[in-house]
């Protein structure tokens, strides 16, 4: 007998009818004699509507990042999960199986209290474990925890995969399936090239940068826990018949290896990864004179607003340009306060903003050992005359950031001039 946590996404939970078919997928392990833990998130489109609620009562931006909204914001969204866990539970004991739903609050799951991106601090497994032995398949939210004070968060877009892997991590289960609507990790988003290729196993740290860098099939803290606390993980297909033999279920998808392995043969480039979501701003002008950084950047994290890609220009006649990157949510935000004390303070000429930007990354342990990799990215984007803005690199992967419009270009050049169509070598 095997303790398994399965997870399931908005579009495997996406209605009734999906819910039966996820009921008596789970139905099916534990006749096979498994304990099971089951993470479901809101059904599909659910979370975007409750947020859609919400914004349509706050009138500005700033409102929506005061502590006390951001409390209530996370109320609302928590509700999705809310949802699904009682009708997964329902549905399973329509299927004969004894179920049990919890929100995460009543595990409890506890976080910190960032709302809208709170961290899970430690996770209390006697109810789940007092359950399982009483031959129930417990429910449990995803997405959601409690903070110290008693209020709801929730964990960020995605967060689902990380409620199961550190319920997984803390009941040191077996395995951690993440079923979704792909059938696996692809060396880059399906939906953009149609030609990406399924890979059998990703390193945990390949797909610890894919996911840093916008591949949202895993939420980047998903795979952190899987990293830290070495949960066997797989990303598989929900929308494989229900009553496939679970051996052949139990080695499909991908599997998230722990291991700097025997594979020497591997693919340089394992995948390419992007992200819409941020936004750059350029400050123009400035003194080049020491400390300047920090006078722009920390007024911008003291109002909590991440940065990602920064650069500064060579200066000229003393003056020199400074941009950097933020999410889009902050952009404006991050615009007011340039404009507002930052500039003045620095002595700038002018702020710019420029929110149709994007990050494309290419990824891959192979890139330690050899040489050249980062310039054959620069001379693909070249020969399809994309511009490249900034550039950013680590030992593992090279992001450039580029005009939005031509994202998928890049990708897709990108795809078939690090041949990640073809089979990697074995
Ligand atoms: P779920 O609701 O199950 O959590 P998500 O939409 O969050 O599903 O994640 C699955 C999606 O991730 C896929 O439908 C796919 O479009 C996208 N995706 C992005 N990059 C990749 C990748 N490299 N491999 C597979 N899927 C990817
Ligand atoms: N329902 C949440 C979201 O849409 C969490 C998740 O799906 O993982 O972001
Ligand atoms: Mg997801």
């Amino acid at each position: 007998m095997s303790l398994i946590v399965h997870k399931y996404g908005g579009t495997s939970m996406g209605s009734t009818e999906r819910i039966a078919s996820v009921a008596r997928r789970v139905a099916k392990w534990v006749r096979a004699g498994h304990q099971l833990v089951v993470v479901p998130s809101a059904m599909s489109g659910e979370t975007n509507r409750l947020l859609g609620l919400a914004k349509e009562l706050m009138p500005n931006a700033s409102m929506a990042s005061t502590p006390e909204a951001l409390r209530e914001l996370d109320a609302v969204a928590a509700t999705g999960e809310q949802v699904s866990v009682g009708l997964l539970a329902l549905a399973l004991q329509a299927e004969g199986v004894p179920a049990v739903s919890y929100g995460g609050w009543q595990v409890p799951i506890e976080t910190d209290s960032a709302f809208t991106k709170a961290r899970i601090r430690r996770i209390d497994d006697a109810r789940i474990r007092a359950d399982l032995a009483a031959g129930r398949v417990v429910i449990v939210t995803g997405f959601q925890g409690i903070d110290p004070q008693g209020n709801v968060t929730t964990l960020g877009r995605g967060g689902s995969d990380t409620s199961a892997v550190a319920i997984a991590a803390a009941l040191k289960a077996d395995e951690c399936l993440i079923y979704t609507d792909v059938d696996g990790v692809y060396t880059t988003d399906p939906r953009i090239v149609p030609e990406a290729r399924r890979l059998h196993t990703i390193s945990f740290e390949e797909m610890l940068e894919m996911a840093s860098l916008g591949s949202k099939v895993l939420q980047i803290r998903s795979v952190e826990f899987a990293g830290k606390y070495r949960v066997p993980t797989r990303v598989l297909s929900s929308f494989t018949p229900w009553d496939i033999p679970i051996k052949e279920e139990a080695v499909s998808g991908t599997l998230i290896t722990f291991e700097e392995d025997e594979k020497m043969e591997q693919a340089v480039v394992a995948g390419i990864a992007f992200n819409r979501d941020e936004a750059k701003v350029s400050i123009i002008g400035v003194p080049d004179r020491p400390g300047i950084a920090f006078q722009i950047l920390g007024p911008v994290a003291d109002a909590n607003i991440d940065v990602d890609v920064i650069i500064q220009n060579v200066s000229h006649d003393g003056r020199t340009d400074f941009s950097f990157t933020v999410h889009r949510n902050d952009y404006a935000r991050t615009l007011d306060l340039l404009k507002g004390t930052v500039l003045p303070a620095v002595g700038a000429a002018e702020v710019l903003g420029d929110a149709k930007i994007c990050k494309v990354s290419i990824v891959g342990i192979g890139m330690k050992s050899h040489a050249g990799v980062a310039a054959k990215m620069f001379r693909t984007l070249s020969e399809e005359g994309i511009n490249i803005q900034m550039i950013t690199t680590s030992e593992i992967k090279t992001s450039v950031v580029i005009d939005e419009k031509y994202m998928e270009l890049a990708v897709r050049a990108l795809h078939k001039a690090f041949d990640l169509e073809q089979p990697a070598a074995a």
